[in-house]
């Protein structure tokens, strides 16, 4: 059996996987400082329970990793930290895999959606935007374990935005929750609109958009101009025939599909007018999926 495990700010996600089926799963909540050494003896106990024989594990996290060396975490503030040395603790002679947590959802959309050796891209909408790559049904790190990082690709001109990462008009300062937010914002005043602005979510404007609401409808068309030019730009560097559009944003649906799609045909070059933009369909299991298989 395998574990594939999704590792967040406070809550980790651990899938028991067979034959490319999650048939079991823990979620165990934690804290930064005990994370990896709580998580592992959870696992331990659960499987000695269940009688589960673990053949490798696999986690995908939420930052810059390194092999099994973890970098930096950001968002749960652990950095610096040999993982293998955590794990052997607990399971001695277990061999274990890393990726960036974007990487590990696209290979998991794509071994739920179709051939496992094919190549597929997943652009993930959350808080920020991330990119992950799966060539040949292996995950592509790069020689920095940077690659996927198109939050920062520079595809903004007209807002130039002021990015977490010192750099502006990233694709995340727009075509993220937090810069569907700040665009309602900014254009507020120019529409007629629904949107309460004090209590404005990336949800709420997208809801809005559905209806019909001008602002909602002006701002999901910023977003997607951006996201078609980024896919155009991906596409001719990588040139597979799938990109996934996952996270939370990504609920949206249709109307934002629909409108990456058409403005990605404005953009992309005329010998791959037709791939598939589509929304990816796991949701929170694909990054159990794809951890559990790296190797
Ligand atoms: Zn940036």
């Amino acid at each position: 059996m395998r574990v594939g495990v999704d590792v967040g700010g406070t809550t980790v996600k651990v899938g028991f996987i067979d034959n490319y089926e999650i048939v079991d799963r823990l979620v165990v909540e934690t804290k930064s400082e005990t994370l990896f050494s709580d998580v592992c003896r959870e696992i331990k106990e659960y499987a000695n329970k269940k009688n589960y024989k673990i053949d490798g594990m696999g986690f995908g996290l939420p930052g810059h990793v390194v092999g099994t060396f973890i970098d930096k975490l950001p968002n749960v503030g652990i950095e610096d930290l040999e993982l293998s040395t955590i794990v052997s603790k607990y399971f001695p002679d277990l061999k274990i895999y890393c990726t960036n947590d974007a990487n590990a959802a696209a290979l998991g959309e794509l071994l739920a959606d179709s051939n496992k050796k094919a190549s597929a891209y997943m652009i993930t909408l959350g808080t920020g935007v991330g990119g992950g790559l799966v060539i040949d049904g292996k995950v592509r790190d790069g020689d920095h374990s940077n690659c996927g990082e198109i939050g920062h690709m520079f595809i903004d001109y007209v807002h130039n935005y002021k990015c977490t990462c010192g750099l502006n008009g990233c694709l995340e300062t727009v075509a993220s929750a937090t810069g569907i937010v700040r665009l309602a914002k900014q254009y507020y005043d120019k529409f007629e609109t629904k949107i309460k602005i004090d209590k404005c979510s990336a949800k709420s404007v997208i809801d809005a958009a559905k209806e019909g609401d001008p602002l909602g409808l002006y701002v999901l068309d910023i977003v997607s101009d951006a996201l078609g030019r980024a896919i155009s730009v991906i596409e001719l560097a990588v040139d597979v025939d799938t990109f996934y559009i996952g996270g939370g944003v990504s609920n949206a649906g249709d109307i934002l599909i629909n409108k990456i799609n058409e403005y990605y045909k404005k953009y992309a070059h005329f010998a791959v007018k037709n791939i598939n933009i589509k929304k990816a369909k796991l949701g929170n299991d694909a990054g159990m999926l794809g951890a559990a298989y790296l190797w």
